[in-house]
């Protein structure tokens, strides 16, 4: 059968096929240690998963409106006036069904075939593809390693172009951790005003951040700025709750108009059950996010120790999200039984072969001298994959 050539042209979620794989290799009965997963580990707390209960016991199981029910609007828009200060009224929210869904959403309302998007490498699998379904031309900056993985003004002012419709930001980004600080985003910020284009910022890992950080979103920098930017955040990695499928964008109404008419034609509303439990996780205890985030930090120190141990690897220390994004390049042109590991995509297939350890190539993020691991996993997965990882490297010639 002839597919369309708009599907021909994307390639599937390589961090969900690699997640996939893993699973499958160990149904078969090999004892596979996963750093794939772009998902917390911890259970959804349980003040979150009573709404739902409450919810489904109350009859709250049928259609609610397209765009999400008022009460999970107000939450999103009391969250955003007071964690980010930024202020909205319910025409300018409109719940998805995940935060990948509203970017996907807003991808197909945007662009088309002409258009051009900037998207900062290393940068998260999706965007890339969403942009191409879109008809739209992504516009790749590569930022290095020695630069932290931040994308600079004038590599910036250099990638806009007459054709250039909006740019992508993501911090905490996955995959590198890397945070811009608001002065960062304001240098950034000074090559965007005045010029005919929109900001699309990614915020799904904002509360995953380590050594006093502070998040910024770039649109709570001026009335001008927000003006331009639609921000895109989520319950998933703040409140471990992946698979609730809720996301959100904030943003110009003729935007959000336009999300909920494609939203009425395709997923109609986001789960009713889910959409209360997001109200719980917004407006109830907080105290898990803390802890979530604490306990993060922990396997964050003790993975970079043990990859910058390992001969051959460096890597950064990222400064939020729950991702390591390790230089494995020195590793390349080295070889085991005949086979020479030239890139990433080698190497990780080599490490889940010998050393039965899923990661993510690098060159799904747009750097081929990368790969990316998850730490939303056990300390004592993390110890137990490193050891695996070393001991494979040590067998490499
Ligand atoms: N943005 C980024 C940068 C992500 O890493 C992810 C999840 N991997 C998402 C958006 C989507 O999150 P969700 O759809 O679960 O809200």
């Amino acid at each position: 059968m002839k597919l369309s050539s708009r599907i021909s042209a994307i390639k599937p979620s390589p961090t969900l096929a690699i997640t996939v794989k893993a699973n499958a290799l160990q149904a078969e009965g090999r004892n596979i240690i996963g750093f794939g997963a772009g998902e917390p580990d911890f259970d959804t707390p349980v003040h979150i998963k009573m709404a739902a209960i409450k919810a489904i016991e109350q009859g709250f199981t049928k259609y609610t409106a397209v765009d999400g029910i008022v009460e999970l609007k107000d939450a999103i828009i009391r969250k955003l006036s007071e964690d980010n200060q930024l202020s909205y009224n319910r025409s300018q929210i409109v719940v998805s069904c995940g935060a990948k869904h509203s970017l996907y959403n807003l991808t197909q309302v945007l662009f088309e075939e002409g258009d051009e998007v900037i998207i900062p490498s290393p940068y998260w699998v999706s965007y890339l593809d969403m942009v191409i379904l879109s008809g739209a031309t992504p516009v790749i900056v590569k930022t290095t390693e020695q630069q932290g993985f931040k994308m600079l003004p004038q590599q910036l002012a250099s990638a806009v172009t007459r054709r250039t419709k909006a740019i992508i930001i993501n911090s905490p980004s996955n995959p590198a951790g890397v945070v811009y600080t608001s002065s960062e985003l304001r240098t950034l910020s000074e090559v965007i005003i005045g010029k005919d284009m929109l900001i699309i910022s990614d915020d799904v890992y904002e509360k995953i951040i380590y050594d006093g950080k502070v998040f910024t979103n770039i649109a709570s920098l001026s009335e001008e700025l927000k003006n331009m930017t639609v921000v895109v955040n989520g319950v998933s990695k703040a409140y471990s709750m992946t698979g609730w499928r809720i996301g959100y964008a904030a943003g110009p109404e003729e935007v959000i108009e336009a999300v909920t008419k494609l939203q009425s034609q395709n997923t109609s509303n986001p789960t009713s059950i889910a959409q209360k439990a997001a109200v719980e996780a917004l407006n109830g205890p907080q105290e898990s996010v803390a802890e979530m985030v604490e306990e993060f930090k922990i396997r964050r120190d003790s993975i970079v120790t043990m990859l910058n141990d390992i001969p051959g690897i460096t890597c950064m220390l990222p400064q939020g999200a729950f991702y390591v994004f390790p230089d494995v390049s020195a590793l390349f042109g080295r070889s085991y039984r005949g086979m020479i590991i030239s890139n990433s995509s080698d190497f990780a297939a080599y490490l889940l072969d010998a050393a039965n350890v899923a990661v993510v190539p690098g060159v799904d993020f747009g750097h081929d001298n990368h790969i990316r691991l998850s730490y939303a996993t056990s300390l004592r997965n993390i110890e137990e994959g490193l050891e695996r990882i070393k001991t494979a490297i040590m067998k490499l010639s």
